[in-house]
This record gives C-alpha cells, sequence and structure tokens, in this order.
C-alpha cells in the first residue's frame, strides 16, 4: 500500500534501528523522505534507496535544526526518533546524565517542533510523531529513573501540541514501544555484564514472550503519519507485547 503518495517526511535518529526501520518503510509506502542522524557511516547505508535522501543532522545544534528544517523545504510529516536511554535509579544519576537525557529526549524535539510547526501552520495542516517508550508515559521499569522522566515529558509535549494545533489541521500523536531489538538495546544488554541473564529478564517483561521488531514501530508510524489516522491525535500508542496491559 502506498499510503504516503506525495508526502514528505523529516526523520530523526534515522541511521540505525526504528528510525532507520522507519525511514525504509516510510519511503515504501510513497513518501519522499529526508533521514537525518548524527551518525554519518550508518546513515550511509540508506544511500541509494528510492525515495531516501539522507543528511547528518546533530539534533543537540540548534542551528543544524533550523537550516536543516529550512532547507528542507515542505515537510508534511516529521518523526521525532532520536533519544538516549539513561540506566539507573535517581541516585545512580548524576545532573550531567539529566542534562544530556533531557537535552536529546526533550529540548531537541522541542526545537525540532518549533522549527517545522510554522511550516505545517502555513501549508494548513501535517502528521508530527514523537518517540516516547512506555518508561515514563506508561509505566516505571526499574532502574530507569532519568529515561522515564524524559520519556514522560515527551507525553506531555506531544498532547499540548496536539491540543494547541489541533484546530489547524496539524496532528501529533506519540509511539510507547517495549523493548525493540536495536544497535543500543544490544549494548544496553552487554553493559549488564551477563548479557544472557539480561536479555531473559528483557525478554520477561513482555508477556508475548519477546521483544519487539523495528519493523513494528515502523508500521505504526507509517499509520499515524498517512490520512488513514486521520481522526486520531493527541494519543501516546504503546506497542509493547502486552506489557503495560
Ligand atoms: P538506537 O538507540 O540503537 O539508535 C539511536 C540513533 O540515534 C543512532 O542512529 C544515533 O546515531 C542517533 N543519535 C544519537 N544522538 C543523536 C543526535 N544528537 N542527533 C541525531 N541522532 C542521534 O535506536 P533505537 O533503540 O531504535 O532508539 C530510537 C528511539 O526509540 C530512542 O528515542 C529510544 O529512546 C526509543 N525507544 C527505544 C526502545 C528500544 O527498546 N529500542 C524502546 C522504547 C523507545
Amino acid at each position: 500500500m502506498q499510503r504516503l503518495l506525495g508526502k514528505r517526511a523529516l526523520i530523526t535518529a534515522a541511521g540505525q534501528g526504528i528510525g532507520k526501520a522507519t525511514a525504509l518503510r516510510l519511503a515504501e509506502e510513497g513518501a519522499e523522505v529526508l533521514a537525518t542522524d548524527v551518525n554519518a557511516a550508518t546513515l550511509d547505508e540508506l544511500n541509494g534507496t528510492p525515495g531516501i535522501t539522507t543528511q547528518v543532522l546533530n539534533v543537540l545544534d540548534a542551528e543544524a535544526i533550523t537550516a536543516t528544517v529550512a532547507a528542507a523545504g515542505r515537510i508534511d510529516i516529521l518523526f521525532n526518533c532520536a533519544g538516549v536511554v539513561h540506566a539507573g535509579d535517581i541516585m545512580q544519576s548524576t545532573e550531567d546524565d539529566w542534562d544530556f537525557a533531557f537535552a536529546l529526549n526533550c529540548k531537541a524535539m522541542y526545537r525540532m517542533l518549533r522549527a517545522v510547526l510554522p511550516g505545517m501552520v502555513a501549508q494548513g495542516g501535517g502528521s508530527i510523531i514523537n518517540m516516547a517508550s512506555v518508561a515514563g508515559p506508561l509505566t516505571a521499569p526499574p532502574n530507569r529513573f532519568i529515561y522515564s522522566a524524559s520519556k514522560a515529558a515527551v507525553g506531555g509535549i506531544t498532547k499540548s501540541v496536539a491540543q494547541d494545533y489541533v484546530k489547524q489541521g496539524i496532528r501529533c500523536n506519540a509511539v510507547c514501544p517495549g523493548t525493540v531489538d536495536s544497535p543500543s538495546l544490544h549494548q544496553r544488554l552487554r553493559d549488564t555484564g551477563n548479557y544472557e541473564s539480561a536479555m531473559a529478564a528483557f525478554i520477561a517483561r513482555q508477556p508475548m514472550g519477546r521483544i519487539g521488531k523495528p519493523k513494528e514501530i515502523a508500521a505504526m508510524v507509517a499509520y499515524l503519519a498517512a490520512d488513514e489516522s486521520a481522526y486520531t491525535t493527541g494519543q501516546l500508542i504503546a506497542l509493547d507485547g502486552g506489557w503495560t496491559i
């Protein structure tokens, strides 16, 4: 199905994991995709894919955001995917950890939204999808204090933007994945010092008995990007193998 023909999408953190799977899916659905990431090497793997243009964008760089959005032209779909997981409870965290996580998970999103919204207002519509997590908006996994706090803020950002722009034809939703297979997930498992038992514990969080696939999140982003979901805004949608039933 090509639900996104004629639409132009901008994705952050599209070099690997969920962002990459989403770039591929939106392009398959007919969108013209600007796939951005701070890492030029991973982004390079998307070069040559029909419908995808790549560009290095560090979302911690406010000027780079402004320049990228200004050069991008019309943007119908914005997928704010960039984010980082901090591991630890409150006493295991530092103020630097807090500042970095909120800079990447929230402030970068705020800046992307402020850069993209005026164009969407001028053109009379758009669909924004923010990357949250089950951690924060919907539940609190152990040892994810800063991560949950920052992703809960993504829920507030999403609902506020949805509320304030609903009359201008702009929709804003968030996806809230449970555990999803991605390069950084494997790194987090290795960082525990016991990959096998950490993986077993992560799988056990999902009653379905498995972790999710990036493609499964990409499919929801494609739906939220498409006009098919035109009646849906301000929602935090869990894709979590039953974790938060
Ligand atoms: P990942 O963590 O493996 O990759 C993250 C990507 O972000 C990388 O390509 C990296 O280069 C890019 N990135 C990092 N800093 C950046 C910056 N400053 N500017 C631009 N890009 C930057 O991928 P993932 O696990 O699919 O995570 C993507 C998003 O999904 C994150 O926001 C994460 O919190 C969220 N999420 C992931 C899971 C999961 O289990 N994997 C679950 C819920 C939510």
